[in-house]
């Protein structure tokens, strides 16, 4: 299975994407982890990205684009991969999508969490007040939300026109999220292998 989860910051995505990953046996792969751990440990990467995450913004595709490539060729991902947070612009997507077809290994669904913006604001404060973010400022959360409306939300349409989008509501009890995700890959219309 070949995954990629879609959806603003706040939508449930992180938590959905550890329960669908285990549920279908594949790595969880999440840049935004990928990032944080290596800001952890003080890598050139994470020294890189910081600046970006510390103002809400993306990191330049090429640097996103060249980690995805590099964990997307580690052995455990061969069987597939649930991508988390990746691609979030239409170059990414692009590059995936280049990238998946020289290994002759297409996505097989997307997964677009749909929420709407007050529920979104409330969540992400929820978050801050829980686990202390330093990207979940007030400021910072409103520059990702205007991130993602900018540069991630045309990818909804992008994979709707290649008949890979499944739209999940992401309003409800984690529990209920996660059968909609569920339905929407093994139901009548969802993914056949
Ligand atoms: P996330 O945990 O997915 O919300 O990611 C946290 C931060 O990491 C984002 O606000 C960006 O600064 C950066 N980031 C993660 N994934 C990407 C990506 N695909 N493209 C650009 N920046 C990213």
């Amino acid at each position: 299975m070949r995954l990629v989860l879609l959806g603003p910051p706040g939508a449930g995505k992180g938590t959905q994407a550890e329960r669908l990953a285990e549920r279908y046996g594949v790595p969880h792969v999440s840049t935004g982890d990928i990032f944080r751990a290596n800001v952890s440990s003080g890598t050139p990467l994470g020294r890189e990205a910081k600046e970006y995450m510390d103002r809400g913004e993306l990191v330049p595709d090429e640097v996103v684009n060249r980690m995805v490539a590099d964990r997307l060729g580690a052995a455990d991902c061969e069987a597939g991969f649930l991508l988390d947070g990746y691609p979030r612009t239409v170059a990414q997507a692009d590059e995936l999508d280049r990238l998946l077809r020289e290994r002759g290994t297409p996505l097989d669904a997307v997964l677009n969490f749909v929420v709407d913006e007050d529920e979104l604001l409330a969540r992400i404060a929820g978050r801050r007040a829980e686990q202390g973010r330093d990207d979940d400022s007030e400021e910072v959360a409103k520059r990702r939300l205007v991130e993602y409306e900018t540069k991630t939300a045309p990818l909804v349409a992008y994979y709707r026109e290649r008949g890979l989008l499944r739209d999940i509501d992401a309003v409800g009890p984690i529990d209920t999220v996660t059968e909609r995700a569920v339905a929407a890959l093994d139901g009548p219309a969802g993914v056949t292998s």
